[in-house]
């Protein structure tokens, strides 16, 4: 038989839903996949339930129910003073991990080059190499993950169409600074070139930061596609309702894409979005408040179990180095490391080298902090265990 697509074939499942299931097996408490463990703002899901039940459940407008175009629209104005048409400029997907694909197949032809920034969230490769396009990967480097300048700026060229970049940043919680956000508009426009912007993290940034939207720079306007995810925003994440903010040109692209991805994305779920995007500052600031605190609750703990943490700024996400752990380090990679923790201590944590393409570090695992804090406590307690006898077993 005839070969099936040779990309898919090579690509393997997903580690999030790979750690997943091995936490359901080992009855791990899982800190691996980035979901919270409680549901979000009980006035967004009762509008849910409520919109399921007064008759319109048929096909929304393809570019999502007006409402939710308009609170999108609306939460662009108030959070970042961004305008844009709802009749437009915004496109509701089915998830930001289809609104991305979308603006990726909204600007790519094959044989375009692309800028991505390792470590990197775990679609962004397939689809590029899926679409024919070009990846140019340029590297973060712990701790700092501070952008290599000379490196961004030789990874432009006469073929980039488009860099794409996740701030906060999933896996390492760097939020990029403004001045390193103005080093990135600055070679978008001097190549002519576009920005997808991954900014499903935007409402969850610690510290007092603000998060600042590439978009929102001078002449940035129309370079960008900004993603937003009501499933970070709304602690839904199975929900899957997604946002592009883009110029009319990018957006009626994206929209086809769209079109051609999923067509639609359930409208109860749309109107439900609405209303949590009308909510007010508050709901904003306490939701990072709390995985705040639950940041620092969950890098404390790692810290004082001998782990290497490394300050994170956004997300849900917190990187480790496991290897001080031990006198002689832990002898293994970091997929043995997480696949041992699973196994022995029943904690689920994420190997980092899954967010590079190739040689990666091997000695981080990333944790997600978005549990409740008797939770994160019962994971190190776990995990003080576990090392205590690993200690012992050593000594
Ligand atoms: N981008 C990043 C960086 C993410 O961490 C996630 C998390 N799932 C997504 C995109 C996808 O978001 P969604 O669940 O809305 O598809
Ligand atoms: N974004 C989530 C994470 O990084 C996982 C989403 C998924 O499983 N696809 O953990």
């Amino acid at each position: 038989m005839k070969t099936p697509n040779a990309l898919l074939a090579a690509t393997g499942t997903t580690i999030f839903t790979v750690m997943s299931a091995l936490a359901v097996e080992h009855g791990a408490i899982n800190l691996g996949q980035g979901f919270p463990d409680t549901d979000g703002p009980e006035d967004v899901l009762r509008a849910a339930a409520e919109a399921l039940m007064d008759g319109r459940n048929q096909y929304p407008p393809m570019a999502g129910v007006p409402e939710l175009r308009q609170a999108v629209a609306a939460a662009n104005k108030r959070f970042y003073g961004i305008e844009a048409d709802p009749n437009g400029e915004i496109v509701v997907t089915s998830g930001a991990t289809e609104a991305i694909t979308a603006c990726l197949m909204a600007l790519l032809n094959p044989g375009d080059e692309v800028v991505l920034i390792e470590p990197l969230y775990d679609t962004y490769l397939p689809v590029v190499k899926l679409l024919g396009a070009v990846p140019k990967l340029v590297r973060l480097s712990p701790p700092d993950w501070e952008l290599p300048r000379a490196e961004l700026a030789a990874a432009f060229g006469p073929r980039t169409k488009a860099i794409l970049i996740n701030s906060p940043m999933n896996p390492t919680g760097k939020v990029f600074s403004a001045d390193e956000l103005a080093f990135i508009a600055d070679l978008v426009q001097r190549h002519d070139t576009y920005a997808i912007c991954d900014e499903v993290y935007e409402h969850l940034i610690f510290d007092g930061a603000k998060h600042i939207p590439l978009m929102t720079l001078p002449g940035m306007r129309d370079r960008c596609l900004r993603v937003g995810s009501a499933g970070k925003t709304f602690s839904l994440t199975g929900w899957k309702i997604g946002y592009i903010t883009a110029p009319r040109a990018l957006a009626t692209l994206a929209t086809k894409a769209h079109q051609n991805l999923t067509f639609t994305t359930p409208p109860n779920l749309q109107r439900a979005v609405a209303v949590g995007l009308a909510k007010d500052d508050s709901y904003f600031a306490d939701l990072a408040a709390d995985l705040q605190a639950k940041r620092d609750r969950l890098s404390a703990g790692l810290s004082r179990l001998g782990f290497g943490v490394l300050p994170t700024r956004g997300s849900y996400f917190v990187t480790a180095d496991f290897s001080p752990l031990f006198p002689r380090g832990f002898n293994g990679t970091d997929a043995d490391f997480c696949r041992t923790l699973i196994a022995e201590a029943k904690v689920a944590a994420i190997p980092v080298s899954a967010f590079y393409e190739s040689e990666p570090p091997r000695h981080y695992a990333r944790f997600a902090f978005c549990k409740r804090p008797e939770v994160l406590d019962a994971a190190l307690d776990r995990m003080a265990a576990w090392i205590a006898h690993r200690r012992a077993q050593a000594a």
